[in-house]
């Protein structure tokens, strides 16, 4: 079978692995689709680890199913997702599915680009959904960036009355401002320096849609936000001057939710005095867990979350090393999925 092996953002190759083996408990699932996320092609992520065989969005049809499976067939449609916690843990217990040890351990095989995918048995009984007839396999391939949107805004706790800036306007960030007005914000205002994605926000009935390049970006917030500044800000990029800057722009009692890490060296300077004073909190989202994904699922299904408003290119499998490309260097583009036919 062909499978994406990835060594650096130029340098992904395709490569031919024999098809996974199942054991007790198990599933292999033939790809359908699978999208590719920002974290793809983070570099400082990925280079160390390479070849590693990315892909963390995929769906398919079930080709074989291991003994003492219970509940999946054969042909069926379904969502796999990449990691699976314990639930009775810890950090279970207390909601931090992406901290639960079971979590980090649960893995698919090889990853979430290869023709064939091995499913482990802990997945299989927690975080396999099986996909309605009125969700296409594309439109699938969101349920695990829409599940970490889910958790990001629930961890940002919007109130309805809020006024919500989300920094960055690729896939993540137009998701995250629509699952924001449908929490009630008040007003969302989403900001990002490319024309085309600014159109796109435009296009989804974001309510404000601000170029920071223009004058003062405090000043075009204030314009439209009457004169205070946003109770949530939500940082979509993983550099530290996006992040810095979600830190300054957030108003008194405010929350900043930093929705993408930065590589392990980087720093960010915070003054304690401003946020005291001002009392403001500073709260990450990391990953999804098994109740995000099936809220996912529910959105997209309900047609809350439209994926042909998210996903723009689309790429075969052979063409992935494309498609690594488009992602790393972000300008005309929103999500890229990679379809098999
Ligand atoms: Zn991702
Ligand atoms: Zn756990």
């Amino acid at each position: 079978m062909l499978a994406v092996e990835y060594h650096a953002n130029d340098d992904v190759r395709i490569v031919e692995l024999p098809v996974p083996e199942i054991g007790v408990g198990e599933l292999l699932v033939r790809l359908r689709a699978c999208g590719l996320c920002a974290s793809d092609v983070m570099e400082w992520y990925m280079k160390p680890r390479a070849p590693v065989y990315p892909g963390h969005e995929p769906v398919g049809v079930i080709a074989a199913v291991g003994e003492g499976v219970q509940g999946f067939m054969v042909g069926q449609p379904v969502f796999v997702h990449h990691h699976v916690p314990c639930m009775v843990c810890h950090f279970c217990q207390r909601g931090s599915f992406s901290q639960c040890a079971t979590f980090r351990s649960t893995r698919l095989y090889p990853g979430g680009l290869a023709e064939f995918i091995r499913v482990p048995a802990a997945n299989v009984q927690l975080d396999v959904l099986p996909l309605p007839g009125d969700v296409t396999f594309e439109a699938a391939t969101l349920i695990e960036p829409l599940a970490c949107c889910v958790r990001g805004i629930n961890r940002a706790a919007i109130q309805p009355g809020d006024s919500v800036l989300v920094l960055g306007a690729g896939s993540n960030g137009l998701m995250l401002a629509q699952l924001a007005q449908q929490r009630g914000a008040i007003s969302v205002i989403i900001v990002d320096p490319i024309p085309y994605r600014r159109q796109r926000a435009l296009e989804v009935g974001i309510d404000y849609v601000l170029d920071p390049q223009e004058q003062s970006l405090l000043e075009q917030v204030f314009a439209v936000n009457s004169g205070r500044r946003p109770d949530i800000v939500i940082v979509t990029p993983s550099s530290i001057g996006a992040m810095k800057q979600g830190v300054e722009l957030a108003g008194p009692g405010g929350t900043v939710l930093l929705f993408a890490p930065s590589p392990p060296s980087e720093v960010l300077v915070i003054t304690p005095h401003h946020l005291f004073f001002q009392e403001i909190t500073l709260r990450t989202s990391y990953s999804a867990g098994p109740y995000e994904t099936r809220l996912a699922l529910d959105l997209l299904r309900d047609g809350r979350i439209r994926a042909e408003q998210v996903i723009t290119h689309r790429f075969a499998l052979q063409d992935a090393a494309q498609a690594f490309q488009l992602v790393a260097k972000p300008g005309d583009a929103l999500k890229a999925v990679i379809v098999v036919a």
